[in-house]
């Protein structure tokens, strides 16, 4: 998979971001001083925003998907990645903002963005399995029901190279089509929905689904998942 690094964003952006940023540091920590700040755009990324400090300067990386989206939804985001930051509480009126602008995120209107996952190879709706439902129950019972709704669907086609797969650009998972038939166990589908979300509730700094993304943290949240085995065992009798 490829791996793009960081490009920054164009000097006018630039500086408007930076004068939000700082403000918004300001308010959430009752600082009196400016903070030093970048931020830059990521083409590819596990997680969508994030914010770092390191000695007096504040990084903020945000996924290409912002550079278009309305100021008062980047003023969102920072309140939301920068209220982490601080451990400071926020209105959930800018989480509320934030995950109503990934729900906007809908796949025609990301072509520009390469990716693995391209729209028109996406089923969204499956002819057994309804993901969204899946989506609802996994997030309750594991989540409590906090994790940020992606897009869900079917590949179009039956794939060869992986069972599921999670698109932080686009904030997408696509589950292979091979598994939405009627005898595929609910409890495969479920297990792979799950490993998925655990992309999205476990981001790291690498992409995709090399090893290390996988590392000892993701693999111990994913042994709550009951039947883990099982599910493998019956993945694995699939073929490959
Ligand atoms: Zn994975």
């Amino acid at each position: 998979m490829q791996v793009e690094g960081s490009v920054p964003a164009t000097s006018s952006v630039q500086e408007n971001l930076v004068h939000l940023c700082q403000r918004v540091y300001q308010e959430l920590s009752g600082a009196s001083v400016v903070p030093l700040v970048s931020v830059e755009f990521r083409p590819y990324r596990s997680s969508l925003a994030v914010a770092s400090r390191r000695a007096q300067a504040l990084q903020v990386r945000l996924a290409e998907v912002f550079r278009q989206a309305p100021p008062r939804v980047v003023e969102a985001v920072l309140y939301v990645v920068l209220g982490k930051l601080l451990k400071r509480p926020v209105s959930p009126a800018y989480r509320k903002q934030y995950l109503a602008f990934l729900r906007t995120l809908e796949p025609a209107g990301m072509r520009t963005h390469s990716s693995t996952v391209r729209p028109h190879q996406v089923r969204w709706k499956g002819r057994w399995f309804d993901l969204r439902a899946l989506f609802d129950e996994l997030n309750r019972r594991f989540f409590d029901g906090r994790l940020p709704k992606p897009w869900l669907g079917w590949s179009r086609w039956p794939l060869r190279s992986h069972w599921g797969r999670y698109d932080p650009v686009r904030h997408a998972i696509i589950l292979n089509s091979r598994l939405d038939r009627p005898d595929v166990p609910r409890l495969v589908v479920e297990y792979v929905l799950f490993h998925e979300m655990l992309h999205i509730a476990l981001p790291t700094q690498t992409l995709g689904h090399r090893c290390d993304v996988h590392n000892s943290a993701f693999r111990a949240f994913e042994r709550k998942f009951p039947a883990a085995d099982r599910a493998r065992q019956l993945l694995a009798s699939l073929g490959p």
